[in-house]
């Protein structure tokens, strides 16, 4: 039998999570988590009682390497390096308290012992098991003195199944499971507003898959790659990610012959959404998602998101609709695609963007246009919907 384990202690949102739904949360985090953790070494995550546990099946859990990998998962609220024990004794609990303040102490001046007793069998009360291990450690260990009403350190001891001891409580990025609100399409493309904006989205539960518009030969393949690892990015966070690269050329190419080049980028962005729109229906998506910020360049004022948003059918989420460009990079450094947003391959030719792009479009003016050249243009954008390459993460 093991005396004593070091684990890592998961805390998910409880409060968010009732009724029936609970058990499939529960399972998709485990799924997200066991995802993350697969790839670095052999685990094992212990369902306790509204808590994870997270084992090392061989040996010493190692905390640098482990917490990285469960922290970014959407639906942890915090994450606990600390002890897991079999046995419940109360000389045991007090021992092992003892040995993990020692190992955690750091400047800390003062210290308070809390409790939580799961199985109400066990034969002392909550206030007893704090009583007893606040005093077994004050006369065993020279650093700190008691304050129970603003401890420096609390030192947490949960009697559950087994008996955990922890003290330090890092916070993680919040966020419902993934799957818990259903499913959106993001217009996902190398720079540093969509990725950012696809999170934003996956952090309140919505399962994100990724669309993203590839010109060869005016796009490179290092730009495709951009996309790849952003899409990876994201799907550590989520614990899946299934974009699609939908060969745009042609449509491009068509746009550009047959439409006023000041107008251009409102008639791309245009097919975009009703690409992104047939890939997302076929997929079960009820959403789109882009990283427009109002303002942000010509197509991004209210007559031009107007004008783009006229095509769509689903309900468009554009979460960085208020947010300063420095706003947006604070969440992407944080988030961890900044530094791959900003590797310097361009998104887009320069031979579709205008000099001087339109910056007030009228959506009866671009229907208009759009109108004498509708059957084609819907024609290309099914084809190269269909003709999308698919890559899992
Ligand atoms: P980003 O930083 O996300 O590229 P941006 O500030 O460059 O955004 P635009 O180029 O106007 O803005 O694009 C607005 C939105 O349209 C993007 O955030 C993205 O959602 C979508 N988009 C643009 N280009 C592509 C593309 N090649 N593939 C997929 N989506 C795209
Ligand atoms: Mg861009």
């Amino acid at each position: 039998m093991i005396l004593e384990e070091k684990v890592l202690i998961v805390k998910y949102g409880e409060i968010a999570l009732r009724g029936n739904n609970r058990k499939l949360f529960v399972k998709q985090l485990i799924s997200a988590i066991r995802k993350n953790l697969d790839k670095i070494g052999d685990y094992y995550v212990l369902r306790e009682q509204g808590r994870l546990i997270v084992r090392d099946m061989n040996g010493e859990l190692d905390y640098d390497t482990v917490i990285p990998n469960v922290i970014c998962v959407f639906g942890v609220i915090d994450v606990c390096p600390g002890i897991r024990t079999e046995n419940q004794d109360m000389q045991v609990l007090k021992q092992l308290a003892l040995k993990h303040l020692k190992e955690h102490h750091d400047t800390e001046k003062t210290f308070k012992v809390e409790t939580k007793r799961s199985d109400k069998r066990y034969p002392l009360t909550s206030r007893e098991v704090s009583a007893e291990i606040g005093e077994y450690i004050l006369d065993n260990y020279d650093g700190l003195t008691v304050d129970v009403h603003n401890p420096d350190l609390k030192l947490w001891i949960e009697l559950r199944n087994d008996a955990y001891i922890y003290s330090k409580v890092i916070r993680a990025f919040g966020g419902l499971p993934v799957g818990s609100s259903g499913k959106a399409t993001a217009l996902l493309s190398g720079g540093i507003d969509s990725p950012v904006a696809a999170w934003l989205i996956a952090k309140r539960g919505v399962l994100v898959n990724g669309v993203y518009f590839h010109t060869p030969p005016y796009t490179s393949e290092r730009a495709k790659q951009k996309v790849k690892d952003l899409a990876e990015v994201v799907s550590k966070y989520t614990g899946e990610f299934k974009l699609f690269v939908v060969p745009f050329t042609d449509v491009q190419l068509f746009l550009l012959e047959n439409v006023p080049e000041d107008k251009l980028t409102i008639f791309l962005k245009r097919a975009m959404m009703r690409s992104a729109e047939i890939i997302a229906y076929k997929e079960n998506s009820t959403g789109l998602i882009t990283g427009d910020s109002v303002g942000q360049v010509a197509s991004q004022t209210m007559e031009g998101l107007n004008a783009i948003n006229a095509v769509c059918t689903m309900p468009v989420l554009r979460p960085l609709s208020g947010l300063d460009k420095q706003e947006i990079v604070d969440i992407a450094k944080k988030i961890g695609t900044f530094d791959i947003s900003v590797r310097p391959y361009e998104d887009c030719c320069t031979v579709f963007v205008a000099k001087h792009p339109e910056t007030k479009p009228k959506t009866s003016v671009i229907d208009k246009i759009e109108s004498k050249i509708y059957d084609e243009l819907i024609k290309l954008i099914e084809e190269a919907s269909e003709n999308a390459e698919v890559i899992e993460f």
